[in-house]
């Protein structure tokens, strides 16, 4: 079998609602002529053989630019034999080095074409991606969902989901205490701490510590994610369950992470951390130091989705799948079958590959305008001091007093 073509399918995801994530901020100076609310685009490929088989996979990262990257990686994967897929891998990667570190941008690239060599060994093989990974350790996926507010979470509870992450929060002691008396015992939580603008370690190590009664899933970026002496600042100072790694990719990025025992659960992305190649490989590393995989989800679509559904079926320290439920209507519109949410759970795809597909005209509706987060609001231009509105990377939260807050 071989290679016979690349194509890409880039999308603007229509507007997230309130319920969605840090990037849905207005583009531009407001909405778009049609009305687009969000940044967040979404890239297919789709890679064809000789033989008819095609294989889809999903780029994310910053799917704009990984698009051309992609189309770039054409010209040396055409004429290869697609079922050699840690060789084409390897080719890629150091296709790629030229350019420097890779990134989330380069694992991007290379997890949409991975994951499609993926798709069509399993539609040659006639079997599922989670098969050729090992088998099946689950038939079913838990998945947790976002929520900031006592009414979202106890929404999300009557409809199934047994699992919340609350985040983005100036006041994560206080809102933590809240949705835990709201939710119960028996409902997990989490916090996702990430900035800009960020905690320090000192601070928020005394977070970590004044949010060990509520008994957390994990306690995820607490701090940036290139200060990994942070992190162990912050384990050595409280007992609570630490993730992270969401904007690290493949296995060089993630490997001080794991190897130094920073955290207790690690979240690649499916998207962009370099394929399912690269997932199984970052798994096996996290199952020797008895660390969990939560792969995270956000930036990524419905394709990569799915993909992470087959490795999370196949390894055995697989822990819960981030799902934003409700970030867009059009998002069930967008793949063929769309996986229902049942008790909080995702069932298995059974079909052979990964066992989707997109719809390409529906796709097309909606051609990619822009793709970058409003780190503030749209029109705010104060740089309020301390604020996501100051538009700093690097700089220390400030109003220390919320952090602690309980009523
Ligand atoms: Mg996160």
């Amino acid at each position: 079998m071989k290679i016979v073509d690349i194509r890409t399918f880039l999308m603007q995801v229509d507007a997230p609602n309130l319920r969605s994530w840090a990037s849905d901020g207005s583009f531009g100076h407001g909405k778009s002529k049609k009305g687009l609310t969000g940044t967040r685009n979404w890239l297919f490929v789709k890679v064809y053989t000789d033989e008819g088989i095609v294989g889809i996979g999903e780029c994310s990262g910053w799917p704009r630019v990984i698009e051309t990257a992609v189309q770039d990686l054409k010209s040396i994967l055409i004429g290869e034999d697609p079922t050699h897929i840690e060789r084409l891998w390897q080719k890629m990667m150091s296709a790629l080095m030229a350019h420097g570190m890779l990134g989330t941008v380069g694992g991007g690239a290379m997890t949409g074409i991975d994951m499609a060599l993926w798709d069509i060994k399993g539609k040659a093989l006639n079997t599922p991606v989670w098969n050729l990974l090992g088998g099946k350790m689950r038939d079913k996926i838990r998945i947790y969902a976002h929520a900031n507010t006592v009414e979202v979470a106890l929404d999300l509870k009557r409809r199934g989901i047994t699992a919340i992450k609350c985040g983005g929060v100036s006041d994560p002691v206080k809102k933590v205490a809240t949705l835990r008396e709201a939710i119960g015992a028996e409902m997990d939580l989490m916090i996702d701490l990430h900035g800009p603008p960020w905690l320090t370690p000192a601070d928020a190590a005394q977070v970590a510590r004044a949010l060990e009664p509520y008994r957390l899933m994990f306690v995820e970026d607490p701090i940036a994610p290139e200060n990994l002496d942070g992190y162990r600042r912050i384990r050595d100072a409280a007992n609570v369950t630490l993730a992270g790694g969401e904007r690290m990719a493949t296995i060089y990025g993630l490997r001080d992470l794991i190897e130094k025992d920073l955290v207790d659960v690690v979240q690649p992305d499916t998207g962009r951390a370099g394929g399912i190649t690269q997932m199984k490989k970052i798994a096996a590393m996290a199952e020797s130091h008895h660390i969990m995989m939560a792969p995270h989800s956000g930036s990524l679509g419905p394709v990569a989705e799915y993909a992470a559904l087959h490795v999370l079926a196949a390894i055995p320290n697989g822990l819960i799948l981030e799902r934003i439920e409700d970030d867009w209507a059009g998002r069930a519109q967008t793949i063929i079958p769309h996986p229902v949410q049942k008790d909080g759970y995702l069932d298995v795809p059974d079909k052979p590959g990964l066992g989707v597909d997109i719809d390409e005209e529906f796709v097309a509706r909606f051609p990619s305008e822009c793709n970058v987060s409003n780190p503030g609001k749209s029109t705010d231009t104060s740089y309020a001091s301390g604020t996501f509105d100051e538009h700093v990377y690097v700089q220390t939260r400030l109003r220390r007093g919320v952090y602690f807050a309980k009523d």
